[in-house]
C-alpha cells in the first residue's frame, strides 16, 4: 500500500488537488501596493476592543490602495459556538460603517466575493484536499493516540519540564507503514491526522512582522494535529493556511496571542511551498487601574466589550478616532494636520505600533468624542439623538421628537459658534444635561437654591424680576441690563469690581440674582445660557414653574 491509498482510504470522495483549487482562486488582479486583508473571527464570543482594533487596522489598510477587506467566519470550534456572535458582529461592523467587500452570511444566504465560502465550516473538501496532498507526500499521517496516552504524556511533560506535544518519541504513530494505519482505520480505530513536522527545535529562522520588526524564534518540531476527529474539521493553523492562501490573503492582522504560534505557520507555508502573508500582531490593549497598567478584561471592563459604546451612544466617529490613535502613534499629529479628513486617507504604518502594548483611556475618548459632538450642527446632534435613543431610551426619543424644533433648538444653545460648548462625550449624557427644558421630565424637582438665601429673599428677587423687568422680546443686552438695574434696586451690586471691594455694603451680587432666577427655573446652579434658556421656555412656561416654588 502507498500513501496514497491511505490518502484515498482517508479521503475516498475528495478528487479535486491542490493544483485545482490554486486554479480557481487564481493571485487577485490588484493594482500594485493593494493590500487584501481580514477579520477572520470565531463565533465564540462577543467582539471587544481588541478584536475591533484589528479590524479597524484590516480595514483601513485594505481601503489605502483599492485592496480588499474581507470577512471570514471561522466557526469550527462548533461546540463553543455562542448564538448571535455572527450577527453581532456583522451589525459592528455595519454600524461602523466598515463593512467588508467579501463576506458571508449564512442566515441571509448573501455571498459576494470570488474566494469563497467564506464560512470555514462550508470549505470542508477544501481543507481535505489539502490534508490528502500532504498525507500522499508522507508529510501528515494519522495518529491513534487516545485522549488518555495524550494526557499521560502530556502529564509526564510537564513533570520532567519537558516540551509539552506530540513532538520526537511521543509522536509514535508518525512511522506507521501506510498498511499498519490503513489496518488500525479499517479496523475501526479513532485517530486525528498529524502534521510530520520536519523542524528541528535547536534551529533558529528569524521572522519579520510588521509591527514587531524582525524575530527569531526556535523550528516547530510538533506533530500538530491539522484535522479533528471530531467533526472532521482543520484546527485553527491548518484551515489559516488554506484560506489565506486560497483567498490571496497579504496581510494578516491579528492578536498579540498568535505570535507563538508563528513556527507552526511558518512550517506549514514551507511545507505547500507557498509564501507567507505579511503579518502584523495587534498590540495587547491596555488599561490604567489605580497606579497599574493592566490588560483590559472583557470579565473586568465594561469598555472591553463593544457593546458598551453603542449603549452609552459614542458617535462612531469618536470611537474610530480613539482606536486609530491608541494604533497608531503618528495618527493624533497627522489628524491635527488633517481635521476633516475620513481615518481611512491615513497612512496606517504597522512600524507605528506599540508592540508593549496600547493604553486606551476613556477620558481620552472623552474628549475627542466632546470635541467632536461640540462640532456638529445641532440638526446633527439631534439626528444621533433621534436614532440612539430610539434604540435605549424610546421615552425620551418620543419627547425630542414630539417637540423636534424645540430640541434642536435646546441642542443649538451655545453650539454653531467659534468656541461651542463640550458638554457631553455621549448621547446618553444628553438627558441629564437638557432634561429640564421638558415640563415632562420638570416632576418631583428639587431645587438647589444656596441656603443663604432666604424664602423672602428668593421671593422678592422672583416676584421682581418677573413682574416688573423680565420681557420675552428683550435682546441680549436689553435683557443683561434690567437684571442690573434690579440688581441694584433690591440693594444688591451689579458691578462686580465694586462689590468684591466691599461685599458687607451689599445684600449679595448679580451673581446672586441671576444665580435665583436660574435655580428657580432649571433647578441648577450651573447651566448653559440663561437668557437663551429663559426664552425657549416662554413666558407661560415660567409663570407655570415660578407657582411651582411657591
Ligand atoms: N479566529 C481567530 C480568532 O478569532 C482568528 C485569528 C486570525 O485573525 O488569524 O482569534
Amino acid at each position: 500500500m502507498t500513501t496514497k491509498d491511505l490518502a484515498d482510504l482517508i479521503f475516498p470522495n475528495i478528487t479535486k488537488t491542490v493544483a485545482d483549487y490554486e486554479a480557481m482562486y487564481p493571485e487577485r488582479n490588484l493594482k500594485e501596493g493593494a493590500k487584501v486583508t481580514r477579520y477572520a473571527p470565531s463565533p465564540t464570543g462577543f467582539m471587544h476592543i481588541g478584536n475591533f482594533m484589528s479590524a479597524t487596522i484590516d480595514y483601513v489598510m485594505a481601503k489605502q490602495n483599492n485592496g480588499v477587506f474581507y470577512l471570514r467566519n471561522e466557526d469550527t470550534d462548533s461546540a463553543r459556538e455562542i448564538e448571535g456572535a455572527v450577527e453581532y458582529i456583522r451589525h459592528v461592523l455595519q454600524h461602523y460603517n466598515m463593512n467588508p467587500d467579501e463576506y458571508e452570511y449564512r442566515d441571509t444566504q448573501e455571498i459576494k466575493g470570488e474566494y469563497g465560502p467564506y464560512i470555514q465550516s462550508e470549505r470542508k473538501e477544501i481543507y481535505h484536499a489539502f490534508i490528502k496532498h500532504l498525507i500522499i507526500e508522507g508529510k501528515a499521517y494519522p495518529c491513534f493516540l487516545t485522549q488518555e496516552e495524550m494526557d499521560s504524556i502530556r502529564e509526564a511533560q510537564t513533570k520532567d519540564k519537558r516540551r509539552i506535544g506530540i513532538y520526537g518519541r511521543y509522536a509514535k504513530y508518525r512511522n506507521l507503514t501506510p498498511d499498519e494505519a490503513a489496518e488500525r482505520i479499517k479496523n475501526g480505530e479513532k485517530y486525528t491526522i498529524r502534521l510530520k513536522s520536519t523542524g528541528d527545535f535547536n534551529r533558529k529562522f528569524k521572522f519579520n512582522d510588521l509591527a514587531n520588526g524582525e524575530m527569531e524564534f526556535p523550528e516547530n518540531d510538533i506533530d500538530i494535529p491539522i484535522m479533528k476527529s471530531s467533526n472532521l474539521l482543520p484546527t485553527y493553523h491548518f484551515a489559516h493556511l488554506v484560506d489565506d492562501h486560497l483567498m490571496r490573503t497579504t496581510h494578516v492582522v491579528r492578536g498579540q496571542e498568535w505570535i507563538s504560534s508563528i513556527p507552526i505557520h511558518y512550517e506549514l507555508f514551507k511545507t505547500f511551498g507557498f509564501k507567507m502573508p505579511k503579518y502584523i500582531h495587534t498590540p495587547l490593549i491596555l488599561k490604567k487601574d489605580g497606579d497599574k497598567i493592566r490588560k483590559i478584561s472583557k470579565r473586568l471592563d465594561p469598555e472591553a466589550r463593544m457593546t458598551y459604546y453603542e449603549e452609552k451612544g459614542y458617535p462612531i466617529y469618536s470611537v474610530i478616532e480613539a482606536i486609530m490613535t491608541i494604533a497608531n502613534s503618528n495618527y493624533e499629529q497627522w489628524r491635527e494636520g488633517h481635521p476633516d479628513a475620513p481615518f481611512t486617507d491615513f497612512d496606517f504604518s504597522p512600524k507605528k505600533m506599540s508592540s508593549s502594548g496600547a493604553l486606551f483611556d476613556l477620558d481620552k475618548l472623552d474628549n475627542i468624542s466632546k470635541n467632536y459632538l461640540s462640532k456638529l450642527k445641532a440638526t446633527e446632534v439631534f439626528n444621533l439623538l433621534d436614532t440612539w435613543s430610539s434604540e435605549y431610551d424610546k421615552d425620551f426619543n418620543n419627547l425630542i421628537n414630539k417637540y423636534k424644533d424645540y430640541t434642536i433648538s435646546v441642542l443649538n444653545i451655545e453650539r454653531e459658534q467659534k468656541k461651542p460648548r463640550k458638554d457631553y462625550a455621549s448621547l446618553s449624557e444628553i438627558k441629564g444635561q437638557i432634561w429640564y427644558m421638558y415640563d415632562e421630565l420638570f416632576t418631583d424637582v428639587t431645587y438647589n437654591f444656596d441656603s443663604k438665601y432666604s424664602k423672602e429673599d428668593i421671593n422678592e428677587v422672583l416676584t421682581s424680576y418677573f413682574n416688573d423687568y423680565y420681557n420675552e422680546e428683550d435682546d441680549k443686552d436689553t435683557w443683561f441690563n434690567k437684571m442690573k438695574e434690579l440688581t441694584d434696586k433690591l440693594g444688591y451690586c451689579s458691578n462686580m469690581k465694586e462689590y468684591k471691594e466691599n461685599p458687607s455694603k451689599y445684600k449679595g451680587s448679580v451673581a446672586d440674582i441671576s444665580n435665583i432666577i436660574r435655580v428657580s427655573i432649571t433647578t441648577l446652579t450651573q447651566t448653559p445660557d440663561l437668557y437663551i434658556i429663559l426664552k425657549l421656555l416662554g413666558k407661560s412656561r415660567i409663570k407655570e414653574r415660578l407657582s411651582k416654588i411657591k
